[in-house]
């Protein structure tokens, strides 16, 4: 069986599917987030170089079991159609994960799981795999040495993700499951010559999608990193992508996003942005692992630029505030002071946004 046709759809532009969010949004009527981000915890068993959460919050936060497993039905009764555990830890360092993975099945939600895999035993599996439309493994390498220095572990979190891994994909195959692995892989100075090989290892584990991108270092990483990519001659640079691409058939697919920083509409000087250019706060939101709901990574932490408190309020009740049309507001008139936009996933979506406002005078010859 091919798990490939899973992720088929994966790559294209998902912004454009909502149409139903994107009338709504241009026509200034009240809708739902897509997607909600959960970080049930800001405590983590890795320390990576590049980590974009060191340092933003002091002390360790961890949801409330009932608000993280509540919130789950909270979340299906606003409108919300998928979610995303990720965020500011490790997810799976909340020992109250798999009931809230399962609350969420229960309520229909489509959920992803972004984890470095360590803490993923077998038991764990058991329980959650079934609800999931996807796991993600961050920042692969098959090299245990290269992986510990990148992430700050021990050796034995790399052999603890490819034995977890492993069973993922058995499990999987032995229970006919639909969902979709995928992974990151950073190309990195002391993984750019074998970089081939280390995609070819996880295809053949039996991954089905790759991103190969490189880490961004930001301020707040607790080391400092350059763009790879960047510091190779074409000559050298071209044949390691052209070599990856050959990878990619009907059963795996690849994504590879190397020297795309130009691209970004605001990068560390934030020279380019523009007042009113994030529109993808009105479709994604974030629940931190303090409770507060959040508009996005660039404020997140910061409870003066909170939504509302899960604590206090539901997930519904924040959405339709007030508070938040004026969050909305202060973030679309307020340049980044610093970097933070440069990790966002809304990126892409206001990319998008911002071409479909500008449409051409040609749109109506179709
Ligand atoms: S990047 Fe993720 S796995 Fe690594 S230290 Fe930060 S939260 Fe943990
Ligand atoms: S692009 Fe910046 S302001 Fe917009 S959602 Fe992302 S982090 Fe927030």
């Amino acid at each position: 069986m091919s798990y490939c046709c899973h992720m088929k759809g994966h790559k294209d532009p998902r912004s454009l599917y909502q149409i139903d969010r994107l009338y709504a949004c241009s026509h200034g009527l009240y809708f739902p987030p897509a997607i909600v981000e959960i970080s049930p915890t800001n405590i983590c068993n890795q320390k990576c170089r590049y980590c974009y959460s060191n340092g933003r919050i002091q002390g360790a936060e961890k949801l409330r079991d009932d608000i993280l497993i509540n919130c789950m039905g909270q979340l299906k009764q606003t409108g919300v159609d998928a979610v995303c555990f990720q965020g500011t830890g490790e997810p799976l360092m909340h020992k109250a994960l798999p009931v809230a993975i399962a609350a969420g099945a229960m309520h229909s939600l489509s959920m992803g799981l972004t984890t470095n895999g360590a803490l993923l035993t077998s038991e764990i599996q058991e329980e959650i795999l079934q609800h999931l439309h996807y796991l993600k493994f961050s920042a692969i390498d098959m090299s245990s040495e290269r992986y510990s220095f990148q992430h700050g572990c021990s050796s034995k979190q790399h052999d603890a993700l490819i034995k977890n891994m492993i069973h993922a994909v058995e499990y999987r195959k032995k229970h006919n499951l639909k969902l979709g692995f995928t992974a990151t892989i950073y190309l990195t100075p002391a993984n750019y010559h074998d970089i081939y090989d280390v995609v070819k290892y996880f295809k053949e584990i039996g991954l089905d999608y790759i991103y190969v991108s490189e880490a961004s270092f930001i301020s707040n990483s607790p080391a400092d990193g350059e763009f790879t990519s960047l510091t190779l001659d074409d000559p050298e640079f071209k044949p390691i992508c052209d070599k990856i691409q050959t990878l990619a058939d009907d059963d795996f697919s690849l994504f590879v996003a190397l020297r795309s920083q130009d691209s970004l509409p605001f990068g560390p000087n934030h020279e380019t942005w523009k007042p009113g250019f994030c529109q993808g706060i009105k479709f994604t939101s974030i629940i931190g692992s303090d409770g507060e709901v959040y508009p996005c990574y660039r404020v997140w932490g910061k409870k003066e630029y909170s939504y509302g408190s899960l604590y206090e309020n539901t997930f519904e009740e924040i959405w339709k505030g007030e508070r938040r049309k004026e969050i909305e507001e202060y973030i679309n008139r307020t340049s980044p002071k610093s970097d933070e936009c440069m990790v966002c996933g809304c990126i892409r979506h206001n990319i998008i946004h911002d071409k479909l406002n500008g449409a051409t005078e040609w749109r109506h010859f179709l």
